[in-house]
Parts: C-alpha cells; structure tokens; sequence
C-alpha cells in the first residue's frame, strides 16, 4: 500500500488523503446523508445489497467521497470506473463478471457511456442479467448470465444528457449535490489544515472559504496554494496572505478566475449583455463548451452574476456591477435624461 502511495501524483495523494473516511467527516449535504443511511441500512436488514444510486451536480462537491463513504461504511468492496472508460460491451462484461456478491461498481462521468453499453447495462441493472450475442449474422444467439448481485453508484456533471430509462434505473435514489455554504467550506477547510499540519488563522480560513466557489475541492485546492505562498515568502497565514496568494492566482473577492470573467465579459462588451447562445460564448473564449456549463456557469448563476433563457445566457445587473460595466438600461436612462 505504502510503496503504491509514493507513485501516485502529489494533488491525488493530497486529495485522498483529505477524503472523508467516515459520515462524520462529510459534512454538509445532510439530507443526502440521511436518505443514504436509511437506503443502506435498510438494505442491510434484508440481507441485500442497496438499490443502484446516483449523484449529480457540478465537480468537486463530493459525489465520488459519497462512492467511497457508502462502501466504507457498508463494508462493500467498490471497484471504480468511468463512462470513457467503458468503450466497448466486453468492458463491462468482464467488470460485471468479475464483480462479488454485494460489491459497489462506482461509474463516474455515466452520461459519456455510449449507447451499446447503455443497453446491455439497463438489464444488468433491473434483473441481475446480461445479455451477451455471440457470433455474427444469422447464426448469432444471444447467451444471458446471472450476476452477482451488486450496487451500481454513478456520478454525473451533466444529468440532462442521460436518457431516460438510464435514469430510472436508479431504483435507490437520484440525488442532486448542492453547492456548500460559507460555514460549511469553514468546517472543511479547517479539517483539511489540521489533517495536513498546517497552521491557519480563522481570518485566514474566512477568506479562503469567500471565494471557493462553495466547492470543498476548490477550497482545499486554494489552502494548500496559501501554504505555498506563505511558506516561500515567510509569512503567517492570516486573511492578508490569502489575500496576496489568492489574488496571484488571479481569484477575485467573488471567487471568480480570469475564465469565468472572461465569459462575463464577452457576454457583455460583444452582446451587449445577452441572450447569446452557448456555443457563440465557447467560440468567442475559446473554452470548451463543456467546460462553460458544467464549471464556468453554475457557479456564475448561483452567485447571480448570471441568468439561463430560453433564448440564450444573460449577464445580470450584479455582473455588470461586479466588472464596472455600465448596464445598457442604465445608459438609456441617461441618454434619455439629456435628450
Ligand atoms: P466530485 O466527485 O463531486 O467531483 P470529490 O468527491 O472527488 O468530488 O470531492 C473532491 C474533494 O473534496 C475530496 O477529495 C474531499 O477532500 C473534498 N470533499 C468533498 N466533499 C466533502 C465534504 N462533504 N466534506 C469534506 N470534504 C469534502
């Protein structure tokens, strides 16, 4: 375990290290966590493993720590995957095939499944089954194998995109992850201070959980580029260092970063404020699409700097407020002053 612990990346090491081990350490998310100790629990009494489950919402809230919480504290064995990473039906054949009774299969990313796989998987799913064709052509037949019975945990950024019977086939429960509030990402990032030895201020803690976009992943992420700068300039880590570290790092009071400004920006100085389609803003800042919607935009709409139409993305008052911009309305009010 040790020697396997030296290979893995810095930032992953750093990231298993700070998981929550236990439903104490999780914090926040409690309606969550009392409809999964009841699902589970109730599953243990009947003696069979828990209904298939999935979570949803943007990065770094703690879907994949969920996945690990439940196998943690059910005893399970969980043997973790991701959409891409299922390519072909064989894929999940031979992880089916493989699995003990009682195990957790986590599939992370779970709307990048493609569509064959999503086939074979449903009844795998509902009945315990699946359905292999061997051969090609007329002499093709298909063979079906019992599974083991197993609980399947997914994660998805992106739950528009999953179909509809892929959805409801999560007979456990499909639960939506909620950005944290200040106090919580406070708790987080004090537990992540002491478990890493790192000694901060609560001014210090304060200033790092304004601007971490409520996500603990970011939060963690913005403590140890604190540490950093604290430890190369010498300095205590009070509000005043996060302050110099975080704005280095070009975050703002708000927690936004140069992209997320960007995408506000273009909306406004290129038209005029919006509605303007996602793909036109993808084009304009060069992001991935992805990316825009699943990172950049649900933490802009949950601060209010900006607001989803039928007809395209909307930069708000606040935003224009936020990058001192004159709002349109504003101008015409005054241009109808003069005239
Ligand atoms: P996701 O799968 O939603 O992208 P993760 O589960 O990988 O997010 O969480 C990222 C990191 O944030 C975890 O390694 C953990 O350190 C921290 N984290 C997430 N949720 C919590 C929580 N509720 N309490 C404490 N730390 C958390």
């Amino acid at each position: 375990m040790e020697e396997k612990e030296k290979n893995i990346p810095d930032e992953l090491f750093l990231d298993q290290t700070l998981r929550p081990g236990a439903w104490e350490e999780y914090i926040g998310q409690e309606s969550i966590k009392q409809n999964l100790k009841i699902l589970l629990q109730a599953a243990e009494e009947r003696n069979h493993p828990a209904e298939h489950i999935l979570f949803y919402g943007p990065p770094g809230l703690g879907k994949t720590t969920l996945a690990h919480l439940i196998a943690k504290e059910t005893g399970r064995q969980i043997k973790i995957t991701s959409g891409p990473a299922i390519e072909k039906v064989g894929d999940l054949a031979s992880i089916l095939t493989n699995l003990s009774p009682g195990d957790i299969i986590f599939i992370d990313e779970i709307h990048r499944l493609n569509k064959m796989v999503e086939e074979v998987l449903y009844p795998a799913m509902e009945s315990g089954v699946l359905d292999i064709i061997i051969g090609k052509g007329p002499s093709a037949r298909t063979i079906q194998l019992d599974l083991p019975p197993f609980t399947l945990v997914a994660a998805t950024t992106r739950i528009a995109l999953l179909s509809a019977p892929l959805r409801s086939r999560f007979s456990g429960g499909v639960f939506r992850l909620e950005f944290y509030n200040e106090e919580e990402i406070m708790k987080i990032i004090g537990r992540s201070a002491k478990i890493l030895g790192i000694n901060i201020d609560k001014g210090g803690i304060d200033e790092i959980a304004k601007r971490a976009r409520f996500t603990p992943r970011t939060a963690n992420y913005f403590l140890k580029r604190c540490r950093d700068y604290a430890q190369v300039h010498k300095k205590d880590l009070d509000k005043k260092t996060v302050f110099m570290a975080l704005s280095l790092l070009g975050i703002d009071e708000l927690g936004l970063s140069e992209s997320d400004r960007n995408v506000l920006k273009v909306i406004i100085e290129k038209f005029g404020g919006g509605p303007v389609g996602l793909n036109t803003i993808a084009a304009a800042t060069s992001e991935e699409e992805s990316t825009i919607e699943e990172v950049v935009e649900p933490y802009l709409i949950q601060r209010g700097l900006l607001e989803r139409t039928p007809r395209g993305r909307v930069a708000t008052q606040k935003a224009y407020d936020h990058l001192s911009f004159d709002h349109p309305d504003g101008e015409m009010h005054q241009n109808k002053l003069i005239h």
